[in-house]
């Protein structure tokens, strides 16, 4: 990619959105030389969903020590210790047995000083029925939260969507909607020590639905990596 038009891109984004919504550029698949590029534009927030990718990345960029990294990927059990010693954020966590095993081996990692803060996590759900995506649906994550509750070392810090192929203009807004007033509701009953106040939801198809809807952090690829 060529780096005037990633800058071009780049600056037409941060044109439209708002300062207070983070934006997580999304580089899977996307070089290191061309991720500094994007650092150097002041993009501190970097997501990947494979983990050994990612792994190697940060090695390739460890001198640049103010990137926060994410993890937006579905994330199997026998990789949550490599998980939570490699991303501050992980956005992704998609069943109570995750959560758990997440838990474990955060406490671990702060025991021995792997990690100085707690993982910062979101609840993906699934508000719409999608074959091809993991997450809780509202009425199980409903009954999980007070188990969630109980982990004392992630800070479940919100909710985490993709939505589905193919909705309307309409269907996007609504559904963004309705996965804000789902947070809302979380945390107005006292869940997660009032911490529970992030959306991340919007990509490079619906991030201004998103952000209309109350997105804090938007996960952006294609738009910003796009050539043309
Ligand atoms: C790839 C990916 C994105 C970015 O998608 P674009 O359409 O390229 O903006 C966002 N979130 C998740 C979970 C992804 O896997």
């Amino acid at each position: 990619m060529n780096q005037n038009q990633l800058v071009k891109n780049l600056d037409e984004i941060r044109n439209t959105i708002p300062t207070s919504v983070r934006l997580v550029a999304v580089t899977k698949k996307v070089d290191v030389e061309v991720m500094k590029w994007v650092y150097e534009q002041g993009i501190k927030d970097f997501g990947e969903n494979k983990l050994q990718e990612a792994i190697n990345k940060q090695a390739q960029l460890q001198d640049l020590n103010d990137i926060t990294w994410h993890f937006i990927g579905h994330l199997q059990s026998n990789k949550a210790k490599k998980a939570v010693e490699s991303f501050a954020w992980i956005h992704s966590v998609d069943s109570l047995k995750i959560a758990q095993r997440l838990d474990f081996y955060a406490q671990q990692a702060l025991n021995e000083k792997v990690i100085i803060k707690k993982p910062q996590v979101c609840l993906q759900v699934k508000p719409l029925p999608d074959d091809n995506k993991y997450g809780w649906t509202t009425e199980q994550l409903w009954n999980d939260l007070p188990l969630l509750q109980e982990l004392h070392y992630l800070s479940v810090r919100g909710l985490m969507v993709i939505l589905p192929l193919g909705l309307s203009q309409e269907e996007t807004l609504s559904t963004f909607k309705s996965l804000k007033v789902l947070q809302e509701k979380i945390k107005d009953k006292g869940y997660f020590s009032d911490n529970f106040n992030q959306l991340s939801m919007g990509m490079s198809e619906d991030y201004l639905y998103a952000i209309e809807a109350g997105a804090t952090m938007i996960r952006l690829g294609r738009v910003i990596f796009n050539d043309s």
